[in-house]
């Protein structure tokens, strides 16, 4: 269209004035406070000029746009945009169980249940009952973590990367500490272990090679000044091929002979074996502990299942060290994350009651013949609520996710989606710009719904909102 035409049609956009004064907006004036309604009513009239803007021909602009009736649901949406929350529940149909961008684990219905009533009232945080005095807050989950790792002491903290930063800082600041370069990990978010390390106070002391390391490379690099042996699990990355590296129990030994604490940062810690349930070997919590580390730590919402938390696990005198340094108070647990955290915890005393409570562990150990049920039974759905895609049950890899267990997939089913009108992408963008939005992924240019992640009571949501959102793309 012409500069001429779009100033025309630029002009005709109502003024926020005279909007205010009819009694459409009236109305909502009396539901919200008046500043979010003229700041929906500017941003609603803002997509309108954008619309014009973005238009090829004047025709695509109708008089009709213009009108009150069409601009309301605009104003509506751009209200309740401002006073719903942002951060609000997503629908994970991706399939990656443990998705950091996604809020890693879903916390079970037991930890839900108590973080509500903790957070309802008042709680004994910092009170002992027994003695009617002061208590700790890291006393709460001591002891059934100690029961559970077999470990002699114990506390929780924000999260592993400040765990990670207080035990070097505690054990190790203004001396070195001893790792190998196949194990200076950097997870997402910019945790790097060398970058925590600097800020600990501590000196890394590089040791051996990108593929292979020995015992002797860190003997070695031993002095003085040696503070700490750090083991890293390599979460998110695998170094394959000619491959060598050092036992946690060699480590051990090594430290024994030096009369030096060795570390190991298990980034995703669990109580239970896996492969039992057919997925990849990892070391467990206790088993670690019992190879002799002296200190432990992973993450509470990893393959633990549990809320953000920073977990460490070792032995009783240098916890108590741990525990003293003043940095602990900075990166302290709140009771929120205290009360999921213990509910969870509590599960672990069976391990048949925590792969059944707890969603993490429910949806990485569930049997294939459910998923292909559940596919059957979502396909069924969708298919009632829209002739506008075609949607398949196919075969799929599910991947745990979360720098953990890296590498390894797990068969699932999902659906493959593919609409009759539109691309998978403009499909897969809709999805997410629903409420609550759906996160899904693209293969082959077919939108693909993975039933491992998605949970039993999204399955109506899900169809509607696919009906939705290919009405729209395909109009
Ligand atoms: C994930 C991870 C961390 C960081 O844990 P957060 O709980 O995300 O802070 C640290 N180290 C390793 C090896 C990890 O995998």
């Amino acid at each position: 269209m012409s500069e001429r035409e779009r100033g025309t049609l630029l002009r005709k956009i109502p003024k926020v004035d005279e909007l205010l004064a009819t009694p459409e907006v009236k109305e909502l004036l009396r539901v919200h406070p008046s500043e979010v309604v003229r700041q929906g009513i500017r941003n609603g009239l803002e997509r309108l000029r954008q619309a014009i803007l973005r238009a090829d021909k004047a025709e695509d602009i109708t008089e009709e746009r213009f009108a009150l009736s069409h601009l309301l649901p605009l104003f509506a949406e751009e209200i309740a945009r401002q006073v719903s929350p942002h951060l609000r529940r997503a629908i994970n149909a991706t399939g990656v169980v443990i998705h950091t961008n996604l809020g890693r684990s879903p916390l079970s219905e037991q930890a839900l249940k108590n973080l509500v009533e903790v957070a309802r009232g008042y709680s004994n945080l910092e009170y002992d009952l027994a003695q009617g005095a002061r208590g700790s807050r890291y006393a709460h989950v001591e002891e059934i973590l100690l029961r559970l790792s077999k470990a002699e002491g114990g506390m929780v903290i924000n999260n592993n990367a400040g765990a990670v930063l207080l035990v070097l800082n505690t054990l190790a600041s203004g001396r070195e500490v001893i790792c190998s370069r196949g194990e200076l990990v950097e997870i997402g978010g910019a945790f790097r272990i060398p970058d925590v390390m600097k800020r600990s106070g501590a000196t890394l002391r590089e040791v051996g090679t990108t593929n292979r390391t020995h015992l002797r490379d860190y003997e070695e690099a031993i002095n003085s000044t040696t503070g700490l042996l750090l083991k890293v699990h390599t979460s998110n990355y695998r170094v394959v091929g000619f491959t060598s590296e050092v036992t946690v129990e060699e480590l051990v030994q090594l430290g024994k002979r030096y009369n030096l604490p060795v570390m190991n940062d298990l980034g995703s810690g669990c109580f239970i074996d896996l492969s039992a349930y057919g997925l990849a070997k990892e070391p467990t919590v206790q088993e670690a502990i019992q190879a002799g580390t002296d200190v432990v730590t992973f993450s509470g919402d990893k393959l633990l299942g549990g809320p953000q938390a920073g977990i460490i696990l070792g032995n009783k005198e240098l916890m108590d060290t741990v525990k003293a340094n003043p940095l602990s108070r900075a990166l302290r647990i709140d009771k929120l994350t205290l009360a999921a955290l213990e509910s969870t915890l509590i599960a672990y005393l069976s391990e048949g009651q925590a792969i059944r409570e707890i969603p993490t562990l429910r949806m990485l150990t569930v049997p294939l013949e459910e998923l292909r049920k559940q596919a059957r039974r979502l396909q069924r759905l969708i298919k009632q609520e829209t002739g506008k895609a075609t949607v398949e049950m196919i075969r799929e890899q599910s991947q745990v996710g979360g720098g953990a267990l890296p590498l390894q997939t797990v068969p699932t089913w999902a659906l493959a989606i593919k609409p009759l009108k539109a691309t998978a992408g403009a499909l897969e963008a809709e999805l997410r710009n629903l409420e609550p939005p759906i996160v899904a992924r693209i293969a082959d240019d077919r939108l693909i719904l993975d039933l491992r992640t998605i949970q039993a009571d999204e399955f109506s949501t899900i169809a509607h909102g696919m009906e939705l959102a290919l009405k729209k793309i395909s109009a």
